[in-house]
Parts: structure tokens; sequence; C-alpha cells
């Protein structure tokens, strides 16, 4: 419901005096899909002369039967896709839709679409790429977009904005309400992005994709002023929100004065709690001890494997585990105080791991503060990323099987690459930690106990299938 990028291009075509629809298609996943209907568009497709799709690589299937339709229904009607899918690889992009956009689509948006109402040659727009004659034309890309305080605020209009779920429903505070209660407090949290960009380049990120652009992953911030400004404006129009969630890669890239200044600005004129995510490199009591002043209330760090080597030499993320373990330890003493939720991010079923890494990152979360939460990911191979890259030449995965989209996420998803004792214990301790967090301190021993070698031995004569079964039915 939140969707930054669609909102920020409506906002940026709405300026240059374009006429936007919006329409957020409702969540889905895999194990409860149901086909949106998509013939309830047609009043709004019949009235538009342009569609353009924001795709995620996750909802890249429900994009191409989007477009599909439309071609199949409405020939002459051109589909346009962005976002980080487009980012990632625009060729595969291109083998469905009419164009993409490839790169920034600040600047080039109104251009476009201005050169097609005026009917100049589109297809010459930069940071764009076309489908013409069923070869791809791939045009100039322009340097990063830089200067984003100049960017209108993000198009949280109701009025022709719609939800479509199961039937199209025309937007409402409510539906917009309930739409941001989300995960992991379930109140209505507004979500807005501060800066672009990451100062690291993890193997199975998008992120990749600006460095093999650039060169660089060039961050590029919002003024403070900038931010507080917009933030006001839509939390004083919709007065249900009950917290911010800051999305930026790594919030603490801002030098600190700047977090200062937010901080002062922050508690001054908004006041709500907030979270941040952030990274154990760029972690620094002196960035997080205003901020708590000022009503920050999560923080999210990945930590992803408890295996150096993993890290290293398939995640290439440059944060060693000892300054994990610092920064985690010196947030601790922050919980309790400021009623602060530290949330951990770790990734299983990555077929580059051995059972001895599996372990160490079952051991490294069994050390976690007992307040702290962890998610778990399952790896999921974006295409455009290094790590996709070797997995096709290592015969793990095919170019665009459905593998290459995996449901990174979803609760109940079924193991591929890991079915073993070690991986069933980081999903058991997963379940234990949500269901009985109370009770963690006293089952360490017992769980410790579950990962010692004895257990292991015994625990790997028992066949794959078997642990494939269970972690599916105790991640539900
Ligand atoms: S730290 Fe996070 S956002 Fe940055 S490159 Fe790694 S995975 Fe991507």
């Amino acid at each position: 419901m939140s969707s930054d990028g669609s909102r920020l291009i409506s906002a940026l075509l709405k300026r240059a005096n374009h006429h936007v629809k919006c329409v957020f298609f409702a969540r889905r996943e895999p194990h409860d899909h149901e086909e949106p209907d998509l013939s309830e568009l047609v009043p709004l497709l019949e009235k538009s002369e342009l569609v353009l799709v924001a795709v995620y690589s996750r909802y890249v299937i429900r994009a191409i039967e989007l477009t599909n339709y439309i071609h199949k229904n409405y020939p002459k009607k051109l589909v346009i896709w962005g976002g980080p899918h487009c980012i990632s690889v625009p060729e595969l992009s291109l083998a469905y839709a009419d164009g993409v956009c490839f790169s920034d689509g600040d600047e080039v948006v109104v251009d476009f679409v201005n050169r097609l109402e005026s009917g100049k040659n589109y297809l010459e727009t930069p940071n764009m790429g076309f489908s013409v004659n069923g070869s791809f034309k791939i045009n100039e890309t322009l340097p990063p977009f830089t200067d984003l305080d100049s960017l209108p605020y993000y198009d949280y209009d109701l009025k022709d904005h719609f939800l479509l779920d199961k039937k199209l429903i025309p937007m409402t505070k409510e539906i917009l309400r309930d739409g941001h209660a989300v995960y992991p407090f379930n109140k209505p949290i507004f979500f807005t992005i501060t800066s672009r960009g990451c100062p690291h380049n993890c193997s199975y990120c998008n992120n990749c994709r600006f460095v093999a652009m650039f060169g660089h992953n060039k961050i590029r911030s919002y003024s403070v002023s900038r931010v507080i400004k917009e933030l006001k404006y839509t939390l004083d129009k919709f007065d249900f929100f009950r917290l911010v969630g800051i999305g930026d890669d790594d919030f603490f890239v801002r030098p600190t004065e700047e977090i200062e200044d937010f901080a002062k600005q922050y508690k001054e004129q908004i006041d709500l709690p907030f979270g941040i995510a952030i990274s154990a490199n760029t972690y620094r009591r002196e960035k997080m001890e205003p901020l708590l002043g000022a009503g920050l209330k999560l923080i999210q760090m990945g930590v992803q494997s408890g295996s150096e080597r993993v890290l290293i030499e398939v995640y290439n993320r440059k944060i060693s585990l000892s300054r994990t373990r610092a920064a985690i330890k010196d947030i601790e003493a922050y919980m309790k105080k400021y009623g602060l939720m530290l949330l951990l991010d770790f990734i299983i079923d990555n077929p580059y791991e051995t059972k001895e890494d599996i372990i160490q990152t079952y051991n490294f979360i069994l050390d976690l503060p007992p307040k702290a939460t962890f998610n778990i990911f399952y790896l999921a191979f974006f295409p455009g990323t290094p790590l996709y890259e070797r997995a096709i030449k290592d015969g793990i995965i095919e170019e665009i099987e459905e593998n290459s989209f995996r449901f990174y996420s979803s609760s109940g998803t079924t193991l591929r690459y890991q079915k073993n004792y070690e991986t069933f214990l980081i999903l058991l301790v997963k379940k234990l930690y949500t269901r009985f967090p109370t009770k963690i301190p006293r089952l360490l021993t017992f769980l410790r106990f579950l990962g010692s070698t004895p257990f292991r031995v015994a625990g790997s004569m028992i066949p794959s299938a078997f642990y494939a079964g269970l972690s599916k039915l105790i991640s539900r």
C-alpha cells in the first residue's frame, strides 16, 4: 500500500498536468494466490492512453498477467514497466512490456509522456528501453538523479486511487489505514524514504545493479527540512498513522550533525514513534542517542549469516560478525530504557552453505539478547544480481524459471536446498521465539544441546524429505 515509487511517478505526472489514476493490487502470497479479476479494470483502461506498471521481481508474474491482458484486449495501448525488476533486468522485462524505465524515472517520466502526447519520438527517451519490431532498443543512461528536494510529495490523494481486491474499490481513508497496519507492530505505519543508495554491495541485492551501471552506488539524500515538511503534510492529512517507517537502506549513512538536526525537527514537528534500518558498519552511539530521544522505537539490521565465510565468499558483505555482535550488544543497553525493538534479518536455505555454516547461524541466534527479535528469509536469486548469475552458471537455477522469483518471506515456504537437521533447528528456534518469547531463556540450554555434535550426527541419519515436510509445517 505504501508503493512509494508509484506514488512519486504519479505525483510527477500530475505536477506536469497529466491525468493519472492509480490502482493498487491487493497483496497475495503464493499459497493463497487468487487471480485478480482484471476485467474489473476495463472502465479505467478504456479511458486511459497509457499504462505504467511498477514491478518488483517478487510480483513479476502478476505484472505479466496484467500486461498480457491489456495487450490481448487493447492491442494499441502501450504498457510500460518500471521499478526494481526493470532496473535489474531490462531485457527480461521487455519480453513482455512495450517499454521499460531501467534507471531513475524522476527526470524521464514526464519527458516520455510529453513526447508521446505531442507525437514526438518517445523511443529516444533516456533511461528507457523499448521493444521495437521484436528487437530491443536500450537508450542512454543519465547520471543518478540527485536533486531529491525538487521532487513533489508522494501522491496520497484518495480521488482517482483504487484498490483491486477481486473488485475494483475506490480508495478510502479506511482502506489506506488498514493496508498500512503491517508487521511488526500491526498499527498503521507511514513508510517513507529519505535517501537512495546503500554503502554496501551485497551479491543478492538489487543495489548491485547501480554499481554495475555507474561504477558505484551514489548515496543521495533529501534535506532534513524537506523530509520533515513532507511528513508533516501527509501525517496532518491522515491522522490515523501511529508510526513512521524510514525505509532507507542504511539511515546511519547520514553524518551525525544531520541526524541530530533530524531528531530535533522530528521531535518538534512529528513526534510519532519511528523505525529505521542501519548496518553494523555505520552504527555509532552518537547517532543513536539523539534519535532515541526523538522517539526511535525500532532498529532493523541485517546479519544474514553466522558464518563469516558465507558473508564474504557468498554474500560479498564486508560487515564482520565481531562488528555486528558489538553493535547488537551496544543496542541491547538501550532496549529496556527506551522500549526499543531490535529486529535482525537472517537468510536461510542457501545452496552455497555447508551444515557447519548453518549451525554457526543457529548458534549466533541463540546468543542474541533475549529481547531481540529476528526475521528468517529464504534466499531468493533475483535476476540481475551477481548471485543470480553465479547460480545460473553453477546449474542451481535456470534463467526465468519460477525459482528465480522465489517468494522469500512467506510463511510455509518450502525448503529447496538445505533440507537438513541444522536448517530445521533454525526454523524451530524461530517458531519458539515467536510463540513463547518469555520462555526462551529457560529453553536455551536445551536448544544448545540440540545443536551439539551427537544430536547433529543422529539428525543427519534422517532422510531429507522428513526435514522438508517438518520445516514447512513449523514455518507456517
Ligand atoms: S546492506 Fe541491504 S540494501 Fe545494502 S546492499 Fe546489502 S542487502 Fe542491499
